[in-house]
């Protein structure tokens, strides 16, 4: 027997209809590349993402077409967000800090014909345009005095498009399991692969987001949005956002720490989110500005974290400087992104500060709408004891059932399955901690050495800003982990330091074999440690210096 309520179809014009209609005076703020500000409000967001809609028809873009973007946070990338999925059209984020020849590759293997761009990177288009037979238009998303000088055919400008098209539109009323996005994993190895996201998964996803004992976004909320919204939708928060009328809070390009402290002041910023880099960056210039910082003006109850493990030191300086909980989260673009958040449980009420950052540093706990498991090497499913370490392995209404045009092959097994090549524990109240990749892991004498816990350890140490753990081949051992550091400026701890403060801490076997000193670590495109780099530039190293 089938109950007798409605099915309406979860659609991504829902939400902005929703914005409009109830928090349509709740701000969206946006910084251009030069740092000027700009003004809007949910109600004009949705206004002008139905002339978007428009004027995709009018350039003839049909259903189910990617449209590429190429652009930072700001207004009107939001717009393409509504006016371009709620049409019936896919948005492709494309990550403007990839390789130009990696740019090339998604925007051809996506069949994009129309490319969004922010006009600071014009002279990306101008490299790719000879490169991109399938591209028929490049629209700057500008108005036409500052049309950028870009030598290609068929350059568009956004304002005029816009100007020219009627602001009625009636969203479609789509299959709910219709495409929406679509977003390539940054593909440290091999090609980066399409994860093409439903409006059905990004509304649940959405509610998800919003739920308390996840982000906790409400219409009280003014949110800034570090993550750009190139990487996973900007983990969903332009959806969730809409979905509760929070306002939001659009940085552009200048992540830079004073520009992100003068926007959580000056807008009254309440939550924000961003990769732990620049969390390092931004506590370490409060640090060193501390008559930057008036407590009694800033409304910032949390932070929200992932992409990489958020160090102590950075959960730790977020309570005492700030007064603020980091909320640490793991995901993936597979799995748009949010799988768990280390929200604190009704037995931590009388948590300790201790057990508390001990909580935080873990990836969390399981959200509802999605599932987790942790698989052995031989496929056994392994016990949430928080002692055994096996593959992560997640299945949702958010998660992938395949790359697009079926890359990578079959990515899920028989029952829905998808292993993210994390490595993990998982404790009996279900929090997950991440112990590496599977392709980081340290194999030394048959069992495994974390890589991640002992960067986290290592980024404790007063002098260290930053620290990678990689696998070393070592004639006994198979390999070894060597610990490489970014000092502090004008710190100088000797290697014997280092290693005297980390021998209380962990495991005498898993102490790194040595210490080396760099000016810098490379990061992906995604801001992950770039270890495939670190890995060939340090091939051998204990045999010359073990
Ligand atoms: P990419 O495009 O670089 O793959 P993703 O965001 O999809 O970017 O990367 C997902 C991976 O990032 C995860 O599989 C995991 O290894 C890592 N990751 C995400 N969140 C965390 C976290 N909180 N702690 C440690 N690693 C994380």
């Amino acid at each position: 027997m089938f109950g007798l309520m409605q099915q309406r179809p979860l659609l991504i014009s829902s939400l902005i209809d929703y914005a409009a209609t109830w928090h349509g005076d709740r701000e969206i703020v946006s910084r251009d590349p030069e740092g000027a500000f700009h003004r809007t409000t949910w109600a004009s967001v949705a206004a002008r993402a139905k002339r978007v809609a428009n004027a995709l028809e009018a350039i003839g873009v049909e259903p189910g077409e990617r449209v590429a973007t190429l652009a930072w946070n700001g207004y009107r990338h939001l717009e393409l967000y509504y006016g371009v999925s709620g049409a019936g059209r896919v948005l492709h984020t494309v990550n403007p800090r990839l390789f130009p020849d990696q740019v090339r590759y998604i925007v051809h293997h996506a069949e994009n014909g129309i490319v969004f761009f922010d006009p600071v990177f014009a002279p990306l288009v101008e490299q790719l345009a000879p490169h991109l037979p399938l591209v028929r238009g490049w629209v700057a998303l500008c108005d036409r005095t500052a049309m950028p000088a870009v030598k290609v055919d068929n350059l568009l400008c956004y304002e005029d498009l816009l100007a020219a098209a009627s602001p009625d539109y009636d969203w479609p009323l789509l299959d709910e399991n219709a495409a929406a996005s679509l977003c390539y994993t940054s593909g440290t190895t091999g090609n980066p692969k399409g994860v093409l996201y439903s409006h059905r998964s990004t509304v649940l996803h959405a509610f998800c987001t919003c739920a308390a004992d996840c982000l906790g976004l409400s219409a009280r909320d003014t949110i800034l949005v570090v993550v750009p919204l190139f990487h996973a939708n900007g983990w969903g928060v332009p959806y969730a956002a809409a979905m509760c009328g929070a306002s939001l809070v659009l940085p552009g390009p200048k992540l830079d720490p004073e520009s992100i402290h003068m926007l959580i002041e000056q807008e009254g910023v309440t939550q924000a989110g961003g990769i732990p880099t620049i969390w390092l960056n931004y506590l370490a210039w409060l640090e060193n500005n501390p008559s930057r910082l008036d407590r009694s003006r800033l409304r910032l109850k949390h932070v929200f974290s992932g992409g990489t493990a958020a160090p102590r030191a950075t959960i730790e300086k977020f309570r005492d400087l700030l007064g603020v909980f980091l909320l640490h989260a793991w995901g993936m673009t597979e799995t748009s992104p949010i799988v768990t958040i280390a929200s604190p449980l009704e037995k931590h009420a009388d948590a300790t500060r201790e057990q508390l950052v001990t909580l935080q540093l873990k990836q969390g706990r399981e959200m509802y709408g999605v599932e987790l498991k942790l698989v052995g090497p031989d496929g056994q499913d392994l016990p949430h004891d928080g002692k055994a370490v096996g593959e992560l392995k997640v299945r949702g209404n958010w998660v992938i059932s395949g790359y697009f045009k079926g890359e990578g092959g079959q990515v899920v097994d028989k029952d829905g399955w998808f292993g993210t090549g994390d490595v993990a524990t998982i404790n009996p109240d279900g929090y997950v901690q991440l112990t590496d990749r599977l392709k980081d892991v340290i194999k030394s004498g048959g069992e495994w050495i974390s890589s991640i816990e002992i960067e986290n350890l290592a980024v404790s140490h007063p002098d260290i800003f930053e620290a990678a753990v990689i696998a070393i081949e070592h004639p006994v051992w198979a390999e070894r982990p060597l610990l490489i550091v970014q000092l502090k400026p004008g710190h100088e701890p000797g290697k014997q330091d280092i290693l005297d403060f980390l021998s209380d801490k962990i495991a005498k076997w898993w102490m790194p074999d040595d210490v080396v000193f760099v000016d810098s670590l490379p990061h992906t495109a995604t801001g992950k440690l770039l270890k495939t780099e670190l890995r060939e530039r340090f091939h051998g190293h204990l045999a010359v210096h073990g």
